[in-house]
């Protein structure tokens, strides 16, 4: 299986364990949290545009977005596969991508969502020190996940392209379990 969509709550380990998995399956990770807080850092018109929306733990204009991913699945290295992580994050973008894959002639072997009870997500989300982790904004982005990401869960599950993992464990035995997926 090489073309993954990692979902699950800010918190819940996605960059970390997609970072991993793609380094060893030699594959792209494609974050879009990465690709937009780059835009940021770099002072571009996406960084400019999306800068007050993530400060703010909202999500950022599916406008702002969508080129973005069709931009990256085009590239010469992300056509062996890919783990896309932060992406999709509410029905429109699931549907965009499903468009998307069809027009590309490619298609997500498995949507991983992993697992993790709010009180950890909050302490994790605490410990971590990014500019949108401060308590309001975690709040903020934790509601933002619950009313417009968690229902891919369902929108994955109904397709049978949903697996759930424990990522309450720790980072080697969240990588452990995702080894297994893939190679099964
Ligand atoms: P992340 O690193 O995935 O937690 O993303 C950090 C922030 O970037 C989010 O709180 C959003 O403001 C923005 N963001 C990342 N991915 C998306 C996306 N697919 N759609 C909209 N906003 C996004």
């Amino acid at each position: 299986m090489a073309r993954l969509i990692f979902l699950g709550p800010p918190g819940a380990g996605k960059g970390t364990q997609a970072a991993e998995l793609a380094a060893a399956s030699a594959i792209p990770h494609v974050s879009t949290g990465d690709i937009l807080r780059a835009a940021v850092a770099g002072g571009t018109e996406l960084g400019q545009k999306a800068q007050s929306y993530m400060d703010r733990g909202e999500l950022v204009p599916d406008a702002l977005i969508l080129d973005l991913v069709r931009d990256r699945l085009s590239q010469s290295d992300a056509q062996a596969g890919w783990i896309l992580d932060g992406f999709p994050r509410n029905v429109e973008q699931a549907k965009f991508l499903d468009a998307l894959l069809a027009e590309i002639g490619q298609s997500c072997d498995c949507v991983v969502n992993l697992e993790v009870p709010d009180e950890v997500l909050v302490t994790r989300l605490l410990g971590r020190g990014r500019a949108d982790d401060n308590e309001e904004v975690i709040r903020t982005r934790l509601a933002v996940y619950r009313s417009q990401t968690a229902p891919l869960i369902d929108f994955y599950r109904d397709r049978q392209q949903l697996v759930s993992i424990d990522g309450n464990q720790s980072i080697e035995h969240v990588g452990m379990a995702l080894r297994q997926l893939i190679s099964s």
